[in-house]
């Protein structure tokens, strides 16, 4: 999208311990040059390892987030994680509404909005996430799936600084499948109109990530598409070199 700076995004999910951290410090070197003007690069590692991660990237550009939170700002939920201790050690971002959080902890759009409100009440950017299931994809019904969970993830007055939105086919998680180019043209064309309609010029300035077996090999081509404003990465983030080939597709 024109005059919006691309986002690529490393999500580590379940995966990294203090092992991994020459892999941080591999990424938080590698995004360091002349890209770093025009290209933000973000990685979401467990959250056992944000603060010290962000302690050995205090030179870099690369941002640090969590991949959750909670809805509520503190108190008695055990295991869970309030944006204002992501905030706390200095993420600057969290992911919401990931596929993985919606099927295994049963998320709905109207957590995932609450989420949102939440982490962007302690100044964190959220990466709403959306994105159809396979059998959803095969009824025809893809651009109707993302039109409610926009409207239900998103929350009203949302603003392009504090709103990523992630673009990930259920499908195409982890598999190595992806979308065609057209049908990834076709999904992100619909999500800008939907965005633009309802927040206006914000909504033309939100990025869309595109995310789902995102590798060095295609990322070339799934970014080139008209509306994708950078990808979201899982497998492919674990590894330093990958992502900074992908990183360095721009
Ligand atoms: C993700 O879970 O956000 C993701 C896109 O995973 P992968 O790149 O491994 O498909």
């Amino acid at each position: 999208t024109p005059d919006v700076r691309p986002l690529v995004a490393g999500n580590w999910k379940m995966n990294g311990t203090r092992s991994s951290l020459d892999q941080i410090k591999a990424i938080s070197e590698g995004v360091k040059g002349e890209l770093a003007e025009k290209v933000d690069a973000l990685l979401c590692p467990p959250a056992t390892l944000l603060y010290v991660a962000t302690a050995i990237c205090t030179d870099s550009p690369l941002a640090l987030g969590a991949q959750d939170c909670h809805q509520n700002v503190s108190g008695a939920h055990t295991g869970d994680i309030s944006a204002e201790m992501i905030a706390d050690c200095f993420g600057t971002y969290v992911i919401v509404g990931h596929s993985e959080r919606r099927a295994d902890h049963g998320e709905s759009d109207a957590l995932v909005r609450a989420k949102t409100e939440t982490a962007n009440a302690a100044d964190l950017t959220a990466i709403i996430c959306v994105g159809e299931t396979e059998e959803e994809r095969e009824r025809g019904e893809t651009l109707q799936v993302l039109k409610r969970q926009l409207e239900g993830s998103i929350p009203d007055g949302a603003r392009a600084e504090r709103t990523v939105v992630a673009y990930e086919p259920v499908w195409a998680i982890g598999t190595g499948l992806t979308p065609s180019v057209a049908d990834v043209a076709e999904a992100h064309a619909f999500m800008r109109r939907e965005l633009a309609a309802r927040f206006g010029a914000e909504g033309q300035a939100m990025r869309i990530l595109y995310g789902g077996s995102v590798k060095p090999s295609n990322a070339r081509d799934l970014m080139a598409v008209e509306n994708v404003d950078g990808a979201l990465i899982g497998g492919a983030s674990l590894k330093a070199v990958d992502f900074l080939a992908i990183y360095d597709v721009y």
